[in-house]
């Protein structure tokens, strides 16, 4: 649903005027410029940079005179305290870490914005009644460990210290020891999780890292939904031998049958019946990877998203049989098994209301839309309410050096979202 303000609608000015482009353009910089060598921009999950990323956000909140904290997991928190008496704080945040060759946009606004809003909100002397905390997540992306979202989910308390050791990067590095390796106390990770009674509502500013809003000529979606994930790892085990002396009809060959489950994957996310479901291999390793060897043993991973998670379950369970019916018609062996499975979040509707709301008094038109992709709201969403606010995506380029939003496009969606905590901040629902 789309909906437009009047034309002639007054458009009072308020502290939302004050947001100013040139500062977020220059926090976007300090970011990007804080990467490993290569395209785009690489600063993965609980790695040095995600960590010099972090200090970057907890001085400029310093500077402004916020207490600020960095918790056992990782997420650094600043906080303004409110001029009245209610405790449950309004907040905002998003994740500073990447994905290898990523871009400079994804999470990284949504921290910006967040940068942004507290510096409004103390030059300009704006008085609340509530705390506003303001965070950056620790790890949210899955790349380097397979599971998303790791600071916030320790934060909500879906992800415990006694998980840690559990997940491994493609090093064979532990979450556990990464995490110890940059200063943190993995171990003490269980006292990060936040307590529901200190939060009124969090809402995140992300880009929508699609489509949607570009094809509208929209600057901001309100997000009513937002997609699951559930992950599989297939191992497939043929026979490694000679390309050339082994017969075709004497052949096991793990990856005939990985490229024919990588297509069926392709086939079944797009039967109709399963509309909104999307199916995907993005990491596939051959073995021995030799130009001249049948290969032996294939292992990839599939990521199944829905908005339904009946579907999303179904959709997985449904491949993993499928995956062992092709294997076993070409006699090769194949695992599948699930490494992470996280259900869609359908977000408060009180929320999202103050949000358009916010976006209306802005004379913004703006539409509700889904969101295909995992945030760290959806996390804290499980234990407070929560909303999402997406500004447009270039192209809808996401997880690539191209990923672009113009400033001019991300500053309406930091007025609606200051807009929308002020709004939070005076209201009991
Ligand atoms: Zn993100």
């Amino acid at each position: 649903m789309t909906t437009a303000a009047a034309p002639g609608a007054s458009r009072p000015a308020g502290p939302d005027a004050e947001v100013d482009g040139g500062r977020i353009a220059a926090h976007l910089a300090r970011f990007a410029a804080l990467s490993e060598p290569g395209p785009g921009c690489t600063r993965l999950a609980f790695s040095p940079l995600e960590r010099r990323a972090h200090a970057v956000f907890a001085r400029h909140m310093a500077g402004l005179g916020l207490a600020v904290g960095t918790d056992h997991a990782g997420n650094t928190l600043a906080e303004l305290p409110g001029d009245g008496d209610a405790s449950a704080a309004v907040g905002t945040g998003s994740h500073l870490d990447t994905v290898p060759s990523g871009g400079g946009y994804d999470g990284i606004v949504g921290v910006a914005a967040a940068m942004e809003v507290a510096e409004v909100i103390v030059r300009a002397g704006i008085r609340h009644r509530r705390p506003w905390r303001f965070v950056a997540f620790a790890a949210e992306e899955g790349a380097r460990f397979g599971q998303a979202c790791n600071g916030s989910r320790m934060a909500a308390g879906l992800t415990s210290a006694a998980d840690l050791p559990g997940f491994t990067d493609r090093d064979g590095v532990t979450m556990a020891d990464a995490m110890a390796a940059v200063g943190l106390r993995p171990d003490l990770a269980d006292r990060s999780r936040w307590r529901p009674e200190e939060w009124h509502a969090f809402v995140e500013l992300h880009i929508e890292q699609g489509e949607v809003l570009r094809s509208r000529g929209l600057d901001v979606g309100v997000v009513d939904v937002i997609s699951g994930s559930t992950r599989l790892r297939v191992r497939a085990t043929g026979r490694a031998t000679h390309s050339g002396g082994t017969p075709m009809h004497l052949r096991r060959d793990a990856m005939v049958v990985a490229a024919e489950c990588v297509v069926r994957g392709d086939a079944v996310a797009r039967d109709p019946a399963r509309q909104g479901a999307r199916v995907t291999v993005g990491r596939l390793t051959v073995e021995p990877g030799s130009i001249t060897t049948i290969p032996g043993e294939v292992e990839f991973f599939v990521d199944v998203r829905d908005v339904d998670p009946e579907r999303q379950r179904a959709t997985a369970r449904l491949l993993a049989r499928e995956f062992a019916e092709l294997a076993a018609a070409r006699d090769v062996e194949l695992v599948t098994e699930v490494i992470a499975d996280t259900p869609p979040v359908v977000l408060p509707g009180w929320v999202a209301d103050h949000t358009r709301a916010a976006a209306d008094g802005l004379g913004l038109p703006h539409h509700v839309l889904p969101s295909g992709a995992s945030h760290d709201i959806q996390q804290i969403g499980h234990i407070i309410p929560a909303g999402l606010l997406f500004v447009p995506s270039e192209a809808g380029l996401s997880h690539s050096p191209d990923e672009f939003t113009p400033t001019e496009q991300i500053v309406p969606g930091v007025r609606v979202l200051l807009r929308t905590l002020l709004r939070l901040d005076g209201a009991d629902r």
